[in-house]
């Protein structure tokens, strides 16, 4: 079977950059699992998986303009320190999650203060080319509930 509209893909990956330093490798957790045609995964990404079958090895590589954007001027914004949630200590660098009126949004701290942290809306991986190494695992039809979800479920998948 191969992957195509309404068709449930499973896959682990290794993300790098360019220059192949790893950025995140889904082997030490979970594969993805995600219904093909849907928007559930980077557009580019599902453009390149179209036809691929069981497992399949590809690699695929996608300018920072078909991953997550280019990085934007402008997107730094001082907030309160107790609005950020974060694993570990508060340092430039680090990774936080913070609540805004549109959800949760991904932020990289770039200078930390008493109170307040000044943190980067861009996506931490906006302005990077990407290389992901994909391995497919598995492809089957997408069930009547997933399809009408416009997601997959089950392990890797949503859970409701
Ligand atoms: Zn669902």
């Amino acid at each position: 079977m191969k992957l195509g509209k309404d068709k449930v893909g499973r896959f682990h990956y290794a993300l790098s950059d360019v220059n192949g330093i790893e950025i995140e490798n889904s082997h030490d957790g979970e594969p993805v699992t995600y219904l093909h045609g849907h928007g559930n995964v980077l557009s580019a990404l599902e453009r390149e998986l179209e036809g691929a079958g069981e497992g399949d090895s590809l690699t695929i590589e996608l300018s920072a303009d078909e991953a997550y954007g280019r990085r934007r001027e402008g997107a730094v914004q001082r907030v309160p320190i107790k609005h950020l949630s974060h694993q570990g200590k508060l340092r430039k660098g680090s990774i936080a999650t913070v609540h805004t009126d549109d959800g949760h949004r991904q932020v990289t701290v770039v200078k930390v203060g008493k109170f307040n942290a000044d943190v980067d809306f861009n996506h931490p991986l906006a302005g990077h080319d990407l290389r992901f190494d994909v391995e497919i695992i598995e492809v089957r039809d997408g069930l009547a509930e997933e399809i009408a979800h416009g997601h997959a479920h089950g392990p890797g998948g949503h859970h409701h």
